[in-house]
């Protein structure tokens, strides 16, 4: 406001004597005031008052402006224009600088007549008579309605601006994942708390304008994040490859935080370029996939892998290992005498066991090596980087020394130990399930060697192998094409050397030269020992049909079983259906299982069978009494009728006095048990003659008859009962 009144008593318009104040234009003051006043009208909206506010006078502008005539509005105060929007203050101040002689200057809202607003820019200045008294006021105004509405827009923006970044700002503060925004120059420019808060070792170097790289280079060398390796190589591999992830956001990246927890980090670049991340902390996330895999990898006693993952690691090694890469070692692990502990000491004890060789193994192991549990009592370790087998033997020497340290089991001091089987990718194989056969192999090799010892599958395991397995093959076909063919050995009671009857004995003629021991063995290794077996006892329950068809007594059918054909739970079946089918009643029937049957794994299952076959009639001989591991309890616990002294004891009278004592042992306790005794493969006259005074009850051996053909056995019974004089010993 200034304070500069119009001072004339003239006209409305006249100020102080204008010939004092303008520069002369060569014009009347009168020109020059209608000059002014010409200007004026086309701009500027003018309004004189009278002291009370009363209008006097109007020009034209003011009329457009305000939508009344001039006629409306001369005589009428000028509040008719007010809007309502200025408080009374507005005013009550404005008219009293004005009235104090002063001019007045400010922004009005107005009101037209037809109701709209608008804004003039208004300058009051007030009017003087010629006594210098106040005698109304003339007041000029500028319309300003466009500019305010684009100020109150562009203020209403700058707030609306504002409020929405306080909004973000907390919104973003609020989030528990780590929000971080940096600028072209990847220096800082926004964050939240929780992103600071999750790179607590960055050591305060989280604040706006410092770069990406001395944040993470910060945090990196105080150890904010964990890493599989220690090599300081790999781990600047890292940092440079995080850097270059920062740089090039692409997919989300993990980050391994020193107190476990797990970021996941999702950069990408704004419109603007601005490196715009959210990191998210999904430890639990981590933690439940962890616990899934857990318990789909490791066995559960041990928090070892298990067989599963085992073969995956191998399969993998394919694909892994380049060449000129050194070898790996799969070395399988059974422990010693584990059943026995189980048996004795309780499962509890057991499961106490194998945590424990766990622990020892893993112990004994490189953090570059698998180790996993395969089952039972046994173990696989597979051996990284082994160079030569020299590497192997040192790493097994350290395991079996570690294994073998006594343990405290159920108050009893225990020596466990292990026996150890080894194959070695790619020499022996580059397949998973060969890799782990030919270690079984060696494992198996090692066990026959003695307990606590190892093994290393090689040329002539592998000769061996593929032996076994062309055995295996012929035999298949042999069993197809019926061409396993018999051969049966008498038996005969030694106190009268009459014919009692005949041990069953498979024949296959092969180019292979394997022995029926050989042979039987490959198909129990093999699976076929089932068929094989069946096929036997066809062949000679048809040809026992066929001699008693001829008018032969052949006697008691002694036939081999093994322990995996009594698994079957449908063998006593077919047995009855073969008797059935030849018509050969059960009591004819013999199978001889061999004494380790009572101490195998499921013995509960042989026993079962073997008692569903007592049951039918059939009778039960131990056959190879004496070489295996049974116990007298077991020797109870089975339908057995009668014990089958093995031949390498017999083989011993005459000549090791430990032999005889162990063939006298045999029958007696046979005797007192109410079973009778079968000695087999007796030659000498002496090894007879022994056995008869031990009142053993049967014997079988080359003394009397080798094993025969089918072709030759009527003629031998025929000889059976022809008077026997020939045949007494
Ligand atoms: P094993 O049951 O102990 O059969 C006796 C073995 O001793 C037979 O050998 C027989 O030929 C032989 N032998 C009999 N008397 C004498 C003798 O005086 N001196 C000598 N040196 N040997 C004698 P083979 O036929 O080679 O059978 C070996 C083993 O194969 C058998 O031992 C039996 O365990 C098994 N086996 C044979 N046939 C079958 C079968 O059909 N099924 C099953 N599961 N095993 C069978
Ligand atoms: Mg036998
Ligand atoms: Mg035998």
């Amino acid at each position: 406001m200034s304070n500069n009144g119009v001072r004339n008593g003239g006209g409305a318009l006249s100020g102080e004597p204008l010939e004092t104040q303008s520069p002369s234009w060569g014009l009347s003051p009168a020109d020059e005031l209608s000059a002014y006043r010409r200007a004026l009208e086309h701009q500027v909206i003018v309004a004189a008052t009278d002291r009370a506010g009363r209008i006097t006078y109007v020009n034209e502008k003011f009329c457009e402006t305000s939508k009344y005539s001039s006629a409306e509005l001369i005589g009428r105060k000028h509040s008719v224009v007010n809007s309502g929007y200025h408080p009374r203050s507005f005013f009550v101040s404005m008219w009293k600088t004005i009235a104090s002689g002063a001019s007045w200057q400010g922004e009005i809202c107005n009101r037209a007549k037809d109701g709209s607003i608008y804004w003039v820019d208004t300058t009051v200045v007030p009017l003087f008579d010629a006594a210098g008294k106040i005698n109304g006021y003339l007041s000029i105004r500028y319309e300003i309605t466009a500019r305010k509405r684009a100020d109150a827009a562009l203020h209403e923006e700058v707030m609306r601006r504002r409020e929405a970044e306080t909004l973000l700002l907390e919104v973003i503060e609020a989030l528990p994942d780590g929000v971080a925004a940096y600028d072209h120059d990847d220096r800082l420019i926004l964050f939240n708390s929780a992103y600071r808060d999750f790179y607590d070792r960055s050591g305060g170097a989280i604040q706006n304008g410092v770069k990406f790289e001395t944040v993470l280079r910060k945090s990196f060398d105080n150890g904010q994040f964990q890493f599989s390796s220690t090599d300081p190589v790999a781990r600047q591999r890292w940092f440079d490859r995080k850097v270059k992830e920062h740089r090039s956001p692409g997919r989300p990246h993990l980050q391994h935080l020193w107190d476990g927890r797990w970021l996941q980090v999702q950069e990408r670049r704004s419109p603007v370029g601005y490196v715009v991340g959210v990191r998210t902390d999904i430890t639990a996330l981590k933690q439940a996939e962890r616990q899934i895999k857990d318990q789909a990898e490791r066995d559960p006693l041990t928090g070892l892998y298990n067989r599963r993952v085992l073969l995956d690691r191998l399969d993998r090694l394919r694909t892994r290992q380049r060449k000129g890469d050194p070898p790996v070692a799969l070395v399988l692990l059974d422990l010693d005498n584990f059943k026995d502990i189980n048996d004795t000491l309780g499962h509890g004890a057991g499961d106490e066991l194998l945590r424990i060789a766990a622990d020892r193994i893993r112990e004994s192991i490189r953090s570059t090596d698998t180790v996993a549990r395969l089952g039972g009592d046994e173990f696989a370790v597979i051996l990284n980087d082994v160079r030569d087998d020299e590497v192997v033997r040192r790493l097994v020497a350290r395991l079996t020394t570690r294994l073998a340290q006594p343990v405290r089991l159920a108050d009893r001091n225990v020596n466990p130990g292990a026996t150890l089987g080894v194959s070695v990718y790619p020499r022996d194989s580059s397949d998973a399930g060969e890799l782990l056969k030919f270690a079984d192999i060696a494992l198996y090799h090692a066990k026959a060697r003695g307990r606590g010892s190892f093994c290393f599958f090689d040329a002539q395991l592998r000769a061996e192998l593929q032996r076994r397995e062309a055995i295996a093959a012929g035999l298949r076909t042999a069993i197809e094409r019926r061409t396993v063919g018999i051969a049966l050995q008498p038996q005969f009671a030694l106190g009268s050397q009459r014919h009692e009857g005949f041990e069953v004995l498979a024949r296959w003629s092969n180019t292979l030269k394997a022995t029926p021991s050989e042979f039987i063995a490959v198909a129990e290794q093999g699976g076929i020992i089932g068929e094989l077996g069946l096929l036997v006892l066809d062949k000679a329950l048809a040809a026992v049909a066929q001699l008693r068809r001829s008018g032969y007594d052949p006697g008691r059918l002694a036939v081999n079983v093994a322990a995996a054909q009594l698994k079957d739970p449908g063998f006593p079946r077919d047995v009855a259906a073969l008797l059935h089918r030849h018509g050969v009643e059960a009591s004819s029937l013999e199978i001889e299982v061999t004494e380790n049957v009572l101490i195998d794994r499921s013995a509960a299952v042989l026993r079962q069978a073997l008692t569903e076959l007592h049951a039918l009639g059939v009778q039960i001989a131990l056959d190879d009494f004496g070489t295996g591991h049974a116990s007298l309890t077991h020797l109870k616990s089975m339908p057995v009728d009668r014990l089958k002294i093995d031949r390498s004891f017999v083989s011993g009278v005459g000549s090791n006095a430990g032999d005889e004592a162990i063939v006298r042992t045999i029958v007696t306790l046979a005797h007192s048990l109410g079973k009778q005794v079968v000695a087999e493969g007796i030659e000498t006259e002496r090894q007879l003659q022994f056995l008869r005074e031990l009142r053993c009850d049967t014997g079988q051996g080359y003394i009397v008859s080798k094993p025969l053909l089918e072709a030759e056995l009527e003629l031998y019974l025929a000889a059976q009962s022809a008077p026997a004089a020939r045949r007494a010993g």
